[in-house]
């Protein structure tokens, strides 16, 4: 067989406005490329340390059990389903978008009795909502989506969702991905149980890992399972056995992605969460009144859209595609289309991490007045 011909890496360096990846600083692209330890290195060990101290300082908790899962996000979500759910247990999840569709496949594949509440994409859900859900049932677990990236929307009223769960005796389970960094989380503050994150969105690192974090409650269930976890990879009763002090060995960790991660929190922690927030918002806010004027107002209604990820209404006939296509090929910015019941209707335009900058906005909305 002959080799296949490839020619030398040569991409282009694009504005990345997107619903993930998000851009990456040059300083934290410099570390991804340092060269590799062995995953059992004291040099390793320091950054994991580090790297485990950054995540409970970004999710603001002091939980122990608090790591970079390895995998993207879904990989995150994957863990924080599979090592609460046995086969059988009743497991309650939110939908108002994509990702809330996907907790339910997978909460599904290990074995859970799955019932939803649903509201329509884009919209919220109130707490008695969820409290009236929960109902007589005994759900050993409840998931639901702070920033559903496929519409949007931010879910309010976090702390009272948890205290809901709580008074049925049900975990809270809450998918961060594309709020941790860019908006306020506070696990702590919130009784959050299990979260997890991804780290190409607001933390604005390549993708390959998932932050995830585990409250005391959720380490109980975790403690007392009948049957073991069902996924091999992602069982953080074996992986907490290298990440705590054993150093057992479980699988290699992905050293180089953790130096990246570790260097993208250093930056998160640097320009502190206050400030960081306030730059996504105040961003976002100048994108929402361009949009407005070129006739694209955001989908969402104010009170509830997400700084790091905005969609804007099309109007109709649009070719959406072609514009998109132009966005890149002439412009270098990527933004994305809505799918689902939103295909063709929205755009996905995110802020996020190093993305969140004026230049940015300034050029996109420069951009779309020209095609438009
Ligand atoms: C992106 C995303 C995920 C999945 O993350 P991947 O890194 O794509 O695996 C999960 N939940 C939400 C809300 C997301 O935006």
């Amino acid at each position: 067989m002959q080799p296949p011909q490839t020619s030398d890496l040569n991409l282009s360096s694009r504005i990345l406005l997107g619903p993930g990846p998000s851009m990456v600083a040059p300083r934290v692209l410099r570390a991804l490329s340092q060269p590799p330890v062995g995953h059992l290195d004291p040099e390793f060990l320091t950054i994991m340390a580090e790297v485990q101290e950054l995540l409970r300082f970004v999710f603001q908790t002091e939980n122990e059990l608090t790591i970079p899962v390895s995998g993207t996000g879904s990989a995150g979500m994957e863990a924080a389903l599979c090592n609460f759910i046995e086969p059988g247990d009743r497991v309650l999840v939110a939908v108002n978008g994509y990702f809330g569709e996907r907790l339910v496949d997978m909460a599904g594949r290990y074995g859970a009795q799955v019932d939803r509440v649903d509201r329509p994409w884009g919209e919220v859900f109130t707490p008695e909502e969820i409290e009236t859900a929960l109902g007589e049932a005994s759900y050993k677990l409840l998931a639901i989506v702070h920033a559903e990236t496929s519409t949007g929307a931010c879910q309010p009223d976090i702390e009272k969702i948890a205290a809901a769960a709580h008074r049925h005796d049900a975990l809270l389970v809450l998918d961060t991905v594309t709020s941790l960094g860019g908006l306020p989380v506070e696990i702590d503050a919130w009784d959050v149980d299990v979260a997890y994150s991804g780290t190409q969105k607001a933390i604005s690192c390549p993708p390959g890992l998932a932050p995830l974090t585990v409250g005391a409650r959720a380490r109980d269930v975790l403690a007392n399972r009948q049957t073991p976890v069902a996924n091999w990879y992602l069982d953080m009763t074996l992986v907490t056995k290298y990440w705590g002090s054993e150093r057992t060995y479980h699988h290699t960790a992905p050293v180089n992605m953790n130096y990246a991660l570790r260097e993208a929190l250093r930056m998160v922690a640097e320009e502190g969460l206050e400030a960081r927030f306030a730059r996504h918002r105040q961003h976002a806010e100048t994108l929402w009144v361009g949009l407005e004027k070129l006739g694209l107002p955001p989908r969402a209604p104010e009170a509830y859209r997400l700084p790091t990820l905005t969609t804007p209404q099309l109007p109709e006939g649009l070719n959406e595609a072609a514009i998109r296509k132009q966005l890149l090929e002439e412009f270098n910015i990527e933004i994305a289309g809505g799918f689902g019941p939103l295909a063709g209707q929205i755009w996905r335009i995110g802020l996020m991490g190093f993305s969140a900058r004026r230049e940015n906005v300034t050029l996109l909305l420069a951009a779309l007045k020209e095609l438009l």
